[in-house]
């Protein structure tokens, strides 16, 4: 665990939480009770994005449980996960692509998250066995990326990374590696901080392959001044920094945020990437997910805003089938197209599929 989450610098209890905040929390009990079974972990700086006169605050939703989250529809793996995973730790889904789960943990444990199953939780899907991960991807030549995912791979230590990238850039067929992170947006100093993570990247970016960080704002209050020092921090390293957005009900459901958050973004030099429709995931679906015919006209209006840098995100959802890409609502429906897909018969295909208006996910079936 790197040196950024000690004890003082994390809460993870309702009594921590009361005392930082100085006052009670409404449905304490009912936060602990929850907090047992996905666990609760914030960090200081992120807390301090909270506005605590405002209940419905979008910061405040994304990190501390509600009451919501005892509603458990859904289910735990939304995507096939376990479907496509080749051995502990590293799944393999698309073509071109190599999935390894690094770690359980993360700065902070988002109440949304579609790997709730796992987070905080339990280590029995993380990789362990690194000799077995280079060999698989050495062998497999039509692997031309890694994604490292997890949990958070920037919990790892930096000797730790330094050593994970310095394998994988010695795979010849490899283009680019790419680390899925929350940290820039919920602990920056752990990348402002850290020298040495500074030399691993760049000594990793200057050689053949690209170091991508793809990054998760989910609002544009999470865009602040540090974490956008930390995100230039990256770039100079020759770190590309792209961004997937979730679409969260209570957080950014709202077109005017979505165009800002988009558009501040492309500002910063960041690639706005996906925007994710939120997966029916137990304890996350009836709390966060926006039903599509929402979230369409929603993304349609926020698209209005932006100009073409800001709305070079696509606007998908992952399904065990593949990365589908809404493209809009007409015909009492939506109209999508396969974005990416393992299955011959699906490659780019176009489909409009009827549906009720409250409906947020497509049952496709296997
Ligand atoms: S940082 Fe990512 S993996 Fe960790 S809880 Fe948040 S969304 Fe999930």
């Amino acid at each position: 665990m790197n040196m950024h989450i000690r004890s003082e610098n994390i809460v993870q209890t309702i009594d921590a939480l009361e005392q930082c905040i100085q006052r009670p929390i409404p449905d304490a009990k009912i936060i602990q009770r929850l907090a047992k079974k996905h666990p609760m972990r914030i960090t200081r700086y992120y807390l301090d994005l909270i506005d605590w006169d405002d209940p419905k605050d979008p910061i405040r939703k994304i990190a501390i449980p509600s009451r919501g989250e005892q509603k458990l529809s859904g289910t735990f793996d939304t995507s096939g996960e376990h479907v496509y995973t080749k051995f502990r730790g590293l799944q393999h889904k698309y073509r071109q692509t190599a999935l390894i789960l690094t770690t359980n943990s993360c700065a902070v444990y988002c109440r949304h998250c579609f790997r709730k199953r796992l987070v905080g939780l339990v280590e029995n899907e993380v990789v362990v066995d690194w000799d077995r991960v280079v060999a698989y991807l050495t062998a497999h030549r039509e692997v031309t990326n890694v994604l490292l995912s997890g949990g958070d791979p920037l919990m790892l230590t930096t000797d730790h990374l330094e050593d994970i990238l310095r394998r994988l850039s010695r795979i010849p067929h490899l283009l680019y590696v790419r680390i899925g992170s929350r940290i820039p947006v919920v602990l920056p100093d752990r990348i402002l901080d850290d020298d040495s993570l500074h030399e691993a990247f760049k000594a990793f970016a200057s050689g053949e392959k690209r170091l991508y960080v793809t990054t998760q704002f989910n609002h544009p209050r999470e865009l602040t001044s540090t974490s956008i020092q930390s995100v230039k921090r990256l770039q100079g390293d020759g770190v590309i920094v792209n961004n997937q957005t979730v679409l969260l009900k209570g957080v950014n459901d709202c077109s005017s945020v979505m165009a800002e958050l988009q558009a501040t973004l492309a500002r910063i030099g960041v690639i706005p990437y996906y925007v994710f429709q939120c997966r029916p995931v137990t304890a996350v679906m009836d709390e966060f997910q926006v039903p599509l015919y929402d979230a369409c006209h929603l993304i349609d209006e926020a698209r209005k805003q932006l100009d073409g840098l800001g709305k070079r995100f696509r606007f998908v959802m992952s399904h065990l089938t593949g990365k589908i890409e809404v493209l809009g609502w007409s015909d009492g429906g939506i109209h999508a197209k396969y974005h990416q897909t393992n299955r011959a018969s699906l490659h780019n295909k176009l489909f409009h599929k009827r549906l009720e208006k409250d409906v947020g996910w497509l049952d496709l079936g296997g």
